[in-house]
């Protein structure tokens, strides 16, 4: 029979009233006279303390109740003497499910270290920093898909599997179903991807966002929230070989619409992490970040600077700061520099506007000076970008141009540029990467632990 979880009880149970819990030993100690198991379940950072006598719990299992074994105690909630929690269980009965071998189980004591617990990621879930990390995981993603629905947005599901790899987001992972000893080969010698399984080329997509906008452009609002993978080298903490992405693409929304939609999104998703995950958070605070809740309060607080790329150029060279990599307009942007200008010069959020064309996509709205795209980049504390979006370009002549000049095929995106050729419309979109947003709520330092299982180069292994 199902019971009420954990934190149901703590929250609406009654002194007298029978209940069962079922979960895993986070600590277990006890005397001749008394038995204290704390117990967690996973629905809450709290764990509910059961009480037992000694003489009420057969021997045997008196001796498997160990830290990582799983129980089952029921008996009646009564007020809890101790500090910290309103209610504990006395317990009339307690079963061991699954006992944890108390010289074996690895985690055995607290506090052990975020690398550590990296090597063990098909348990560190039962740890209460990754329970926090997990529960507020799903809280966001639950809050995108809220956010959009009452917007008027529509869900869309592209591709995993692609055959265009065009978009040049990132180095792609190949799907192939052909042997890898002994491949079929052309006459010229290259190996013939006309016999593989989808008769053509493909990798794991990179990001949804062109199929997305042909889906804006016939259901007006979409998202996406889906993997992307990239395959490049990168081993900093801000970069996944896999990670989720979220797309909204928007049939005639400008570059300014484009960032409201934007800063109204992230305020949201912050205000319902703090809303509805308080504990969570406030472990985190304590135990990692002191600043954490303050961070998150004051994102929401205060409009986001938006300041044109050149605008943000000026700045950065004219701050007098030593950074590892040179600034001058027409270079990209290095985290450094996004992160002086959020966390030295501004002090909150900024958006940045009209990068230079050739460190930009293709599929980027260009703008009248013939220098710039209509692109926008979201720039957080501690994290640097978390969004990048544009609005796009729709004019037929000035898409296949820039392509030309890219060097990438039309053939290859026909179909793309068949939206362009048949009612064109002004639209705009943006991409949140969804374990960015989870770094800035959960204010860990690494991106590979805010996904419960992350690919990096060299690891597959879980
Ligand atoms: P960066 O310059 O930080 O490597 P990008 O400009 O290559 O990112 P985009 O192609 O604009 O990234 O992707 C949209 C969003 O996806 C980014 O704003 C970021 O939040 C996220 N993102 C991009 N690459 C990764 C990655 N390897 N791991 C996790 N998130 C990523
Ligand atoms: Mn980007």
């Amino acid at each position: 029979m199902t019971q009420p979880e954990i934190r149901h009880l703590l929250q609406h149970g009654q002194p007298g009233q029978p209940a069962t819990v079922r979960g895993w030993i986070r600590t277990s100690r006890g005397n001749k006279n008394v038995l204290f198991v704390e117990v967690s379940d996973g629905s809450t950072i709290h764990t509910l303390q059961v009480v037992a006598r000694p003489d009420d719990v057969a021997e045997e299992t008196r001796k498997a109740l160990t830290t990582g074994a799983s129980v089952e105690a029921t008996g009646t909630l009564v007020e809890s003497m101790g500090k910290g929690q309103r209610l504990e269980l006395q317990a009339t009965d307690i079963r061991v499910l699954g006992p944890a071998a108390a010289d074996q189980y690895p985690l055995q004591k607290k506090g052990h270290s975020l690398e550590f617990l990296r090597e063990i990621a098909h348990l560190r879930p039962r740890t209460n920093t990754f329970g926090a990390v997990f529960r507020l995981r799903h809280a966001m993603a639950f809050a995108i898909h809220e956010f959009f629905n009452e917007r008027g947005f529509y869900n869309v599901h592209t591709p995993i599997i692609t055959g265009s790899d065009a978009e040049g987001a990132g180095a792609m992972f190949r799907v192939t179903t052909l042997d890898a000893q002994n491949p079929p080969l052309t006459e010229q010698g290259h190996v013939d991807f006309g016999q593989d399984f989808f008769g053509r080329s493909t990798n794991l997509t990179v990001s949804g966002q062109l199929e997305g906008e042909l889906a804006a452009l016939a259901l007006g609002k979409i998202y996406t929230f889906g993997p992307t993978f990239r395959a490049e080298n990168s081993n900093t903490t801000r970069h996944l070989a896999e990670f989720w992405m979220i797309e909204p693409e928007m049939a005639f929304y400008d570059l300014a619409d484009n960032m409201d939609l934007a800063e109204a999104f992230l305020k949201h998703l912050v205000s319902k992490a703090l809303e509805r995950c308080p504990d969570d958070l406030q472990f985190l605070n304590d135990r990692y970040d002191n600043t954490l809740l303050e961070r998150l309060r004051s994102v929401i607080a205060e409009p986001f600077q938006r300041l044109t790329y050149t605008e943000a150029i000026d700045i950065l060279v004219q701050s007098g700061q030593k950074f590892e990599f040179p600034v001058s307009w027409g270079t990209d942007l290095q985290s450094e520099h996004e992160r002086y200008l959020v966390e030295q010069h501004f002090g909150r959020p900024v958006i940045l506007t009209n990068y230079p064309k050739d460190i930009k996509a293709f599929y980027m709205r260009q703008n009248d000076d013939g220098k710039t795209v209509a692109a926008m980049d979201v720039l957080f504390p501690g994290i640097g970008e978390i969004i990048g979006g544009s609005q796009r370009e729709e004019r037929p002549e000035r898409l296949e141009q820039r392509m030309h000049e890219m060097s990438i095929e039309a053939e290859n995106l026909w179909w793309y540029l068949e939206t362009r050729r048949y009612g064109t419309v002004p639209h705009a979109g943006f991409g949140l990467g969804f374990e960015r947003l989870m770094l800035f709520v959960t204010g860990m330092g690494n991106i590979r632990d805010v996904i419960p299982f992350p690919r990096f180069p060299g690891n597959a292994e879980f």
